[in-house]
C-alpha cells in the first residue's frame, strides 16, 4: 500500500511517499481504508521528535481518521466490510480501572494513532474495533476527518474539566487553530459569552461567523488588557489554553475570580510562572487536559451528525503531498483543519 513514513525525525523532508506492506490483523482489529486523515500539531511534534517519548520508528503518522473498513480480523462483531467508519484517535487497554471507569484517555497505555502507533496517512490502518464510530452521514469524508481529535478536545476540556456552565464568559484562545474554532462553537452552544483571539482580521471575521461574540487581534492588542475592558474588569469564567509560554501571563491576568484556566498545550513553550499570591487569593484553578474519552466523542458526533457542531476545513492535500501539508500547518495560516485526502 501507499504510505507516509519518516525513518527519522526532522523537518516536513523527512516525510517520504512509498510502498509499505499492508497492516496484518489481530484478535479484534479492523483494516480500515483510509479517505481522509487530518493532521494535527500533534503530526509536527511526532515527526520533530520528543525528549523521552522513544516512537517506533519507520513511523506512519496521523490521527484523524475516515474512511470504509476494508477488512475485519478475528472475533470482531460490531462492524463488517463495506461500512463507513469515523475513528476514535485514542487507544487504550481496555481493561485497567481507568478504561473500566470511563477515563480510556487516563489509561496507562493510552495512545492515539498516529503517536506510538501508525496512523492514518496510509492507504489503510489497522485500529481496534472499538476504536470505529458511526459515520456522520451529512459530512464528506474531509470534513468528517475533521471532527475527531479537535472535537473530543474541546469537549473534554470545557465541559469535562473546566465544567463550563451555561451563560458564563470564556476567553478562546487560537480561533484559527482546529480546538480553538471548536470551541467557540461548543461554548456558543451553551449560550456563553466568547472572546476570541487570533493574529489577523481574517480569522477573526471567521471566528465572529462561527459564533464569537468580541474578538481580539493579539498581534495589535493585548489580551489582558482587551479581556478586562470587554468584562467591565471583571475576567472571564472560563480560559481555553492551548498557545503556553506566550500567552500564559495574559491568559491568568485575564481569569475572573474563581476562574478556571484549562490547557491542552503549549505551541510556543513550555515555561510558564505564576505568582501564588494571585491563585490562591483570587481562588483560580489550573487544569491540565489530554485528549478526551471514547464516551466524550460518542457525545460530540451526535451533534455533528445533527449540525449543531460543524467542523471547519481550511484546505487539503493529497496524500503523495503530505510534507507539504506539514509545511503549510507549521506556517500556522489556516482556519481550522488540514487534511490529506487519500484516493
Ligand atoms: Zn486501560
Amino acid at each position: 500500500m501507499k504510505a507516509v513514513v519518516f525513518d527519522k525525525h526532522g523537518g516536513p523532508e523527512v516525510l517520504r511517499y512509498t510502498d509499505v506492506p499492508e497492516p496484518e490483523l489481530r484478535s479484534g482489529e479492523v483494516l480500515v481504508r483510509v479517505r481522509a486523515c487530518a493532521l494535527n500539531h500533534l503530526d509536527l511534534w511526532v515527526r520533530g521528535g520528543l525528549p523521552g517519548v522513544p516512537i517506533p520508528l519507520p513511523h506512519i503518522p496521523g490521527s484523524d481518521v475516515a474512511g470504509v473498513i476494508a477488512k475485519i480480523g478475528p472475533n470482531v462483531t460490531t462492524v463488517t466490510p463495506g461500512q463507513k467508519v469515523l475513528l476514535a484517535p485514542g487507544v487504550s487497554c481496555g481493561k485497567c480501572s481507568a478504561c473500566l471507569a470511563g477515563f480510556d484517555n487516563q489509561c496507562p497505555q493510552f495512545t492515539n494513532l498516529g503517536y506510538m502507533i501508525d496512523g492514518g496517512c496510509a492507504e489503510f490502518l489497522r485500529c481496534p474495533e472499538v476504536n470505529c464510530f458511526p459515520y456522520p452521514e451529512n459530512l464528506s469524508f474531509e470534513q468528517a476527518a475533521a471532527v475527531p481529535l479537535v472535537f473530543q478536545t474541546a469537549w473534554h476540556m470545557l465541559l469535562t474539566r473546566a465544567r463550563l456552565r451555561p451563560a458564563e464568559e470564556v476567553l478562546i484562545l487560537g480561533a484559527g487553530s482546529g480546538v480553538g474554532s471548536t470551541a467557540i462553537q461548543i461554548a456558543g452552544m451553551l449560550g456563553c459569552r466568547v472572546i476570541a483571539t487570533g493574529g489577523d482580521e481574517g480569522k477573526l471575521a471567521k471566528a465572529r461567523a462561527l459564533g464569537a461574540d468580541e474578538c481580539i487581534n493579539h498581534k495589535t492588542q493585548r489580551i489582558k488588557d482587551e479581556v478586562r475592558r470587554l468584562t467591565a474588569k471583571r475576567g472571564v469564567d472560563v480560559v481555553f489554553e492551548h498557545v503556553g509560554t506566550a500567552t500564559w501571563e495574559d491568559s491568568l491576568a485575564s481569569l475572573a475570580r474563581g476562574g478556571r484556566l484549562v490547557t491542552c498545550g503549549a505551541t510556543t513553550g513550555y515555561d510558564a510562572k505564576i505568582d501564588l499570591r494571585f491563585l490562591f487569593s483570587r481562588q483560580l484553578s489550573i487544569l491540565g487536559s489530554y485528549m478526551g474519552t471514547k464516551s466524550e466523542f460518542a457525545a460530540v458526533l451526535k451533534l455533528v451528525a445533527t449540525g449543531r457542531l460543524k467542523p471547519v476545513l481550511d484546505r487539503t492535500f493529497p496524500l503523495a503531498e503530505c510534507a507539504a501539508a506539514h509545511t503549510y500547518l507549521e506556517g500556522g495560516r489556516q482556519f481550522g483543519k488540514v487534511v490529506v485526502v487519500v484516493h
